[in-house]
């Protein structure tokens, strides 16, 4: 059987120094806004190119304090809009509403998933105050006419770069793009701990204090709340794991895309679509997708066959309950990914061998 992604396999490959990071923390006697927490977020800071990364307890939280903390300076009203891709993972939108802000689902692209810039400036209006563009499946939007379109209206850019740890679009790394971005560390993520962890990174000295402030209960200093902050800290058990993680990033990004190239080179078969890809440091592969008009039928061939798929993401977000009031929008191209996507296993510890037997069953599928 080959699992779609091994945690157990990632954990074991990165020891004995995950167990000694976490030794060291426990007998450190301190858990919370510490060393380690420090440590990590000026090592992922320069690692972006950043000037300032805070951690935070998970990426929908480092999304809502980014929101939180534009709102604090005045720049964002509540009820103010925020243009998102509708095919993003629904922590996306989530963050932005418990910010209180109104997200507005754009169409992506078909060829890449991500954000359509052409369809961005049909979704602003007086209210937009920003545009949210997430590097889906690891891959970078189209960047460049998104910073264009929010120079011309005054909108600030942040990113969600919860699945492209490490992608680097024309030189710069992802996270280090816009405004202000939002991590996540999920333990399945490029960069992951081993539970829940996020972070903000900007170059923006006012978000990133704010956003300090305003995930520990909105403190300044001890005991003084200037603001009704919410609790969102990166604890030192996951920052001391993430540096550990983190030297091996590139490394494991690169190992994706071997794999993605096998794959890509390997796959022929008119029934289903690979992705396109130009500029490979672009891409980190969080995810691989296909695409297939009998994507269920192909899911049922492979999981036959001993191969282990996942869908991002079967239902999209404007179909879901907690979006109810967005359900009569007309997306056509979200609806068609969730339609025909499919995701192939692929971890930087799967062998060639195992890449070499899910391209021979998918070859052979009719
Ligand atoms: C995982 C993910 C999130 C949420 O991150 P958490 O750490 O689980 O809160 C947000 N956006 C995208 C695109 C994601 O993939």
């Amino acid at each position: 059987m080959i699992k779609y992604f091994e945690l157990q396999r990632v954990s074991d490959s990165f020891e004995p120094e995950l167990s000694e990071a976490i030794n060291r923390v426990i007998k450190s006697g301190w858990y919370i806004q510490g060393n380690e927490n420090a440590k990590f977020e000026s090592r992922f800071a320069e690692y972006c190119g950043a000037k300032y990364c805070v951690g935070t307890g998970n990426g929908m939280d480092a999304l809502t304090l980014i929101f939180m903390a534009y709102q604090q300076l005045g720049i964002m009203q509540p009820g103010d809009e925020v243009i998102v891709p509708a095919n993003t993972c629904i922590a996306t939108i989530i963050g932005v509403l418990r910010a209180g802000l109104k997200p507005i689902l754009c169409e992506p692209c078909w060829d890449t998933c991500n954000i359509n810039p052409e369809k961005i400036e049909e979704c602003i209006t007086s209210r937009t105050r920003a545009i949210l563009p997430v590097h889906l499946y690891g891959r970078c939007a189209d960047m460049d006419p998104i910073l264009a379109i929010a120079h011309r209206y005054h909108l600030k850019v942040v990113e969600d770069v919860a699945q492209a740890h490490g992608a680097v679009y024309k030189g710069k790394h992802a996270g280090h793009l816009g405004d202000a971005a939002a991590f996540s560390f999920y333990p399945s993520k490029n960069l992951g701990a081993l539970g829940d962890g996020g972070a903000v990174v900007t170059d923006d000295e006012e978000v990133a204090s704010l956003a300090r402030s305003l995930g520990n209960y909105g403190s300044s200093a001890k005991y003084i709340h200037p603001y009704q902050g919410i609790n969102s800290r990166l604890d030192e058990l996951q920052a001391a794991v993430l540096s550990v993680k983190l030297s091996r990033l590139d490394a494991n990004n690169e190992r994706r895309r071997t794999i993605a190239r096998l794959y890509i080179d390997g796959i022929h078969n008119s029934l289903l679509t690979l992705p396109q890809v130009d500029e490979w440091e672009q891409h980190v592969f969080h995810i691989f997708p296909i695409f297939s008009p009998v994507r269920d039928r192909l899911q049922a061939y492979l999981t036959e066959m001993g191969i282990q798929t996942l869908i991002h993401y079967p239902i999209p977000p404007h179909k879901q309950g907690a979006l109810s009031e967005y359900s009569s929008l007309d997306l056509p191209v979200t609806e068609r990914i969730h339609r025909e996507v499919l995701s192939l296993p692929l971890s930087p510890q799967m062998s060639d061998e195992e890449v070499g037997q899910v391209i021979a069953a998918l070859n052979r599928f009719e």
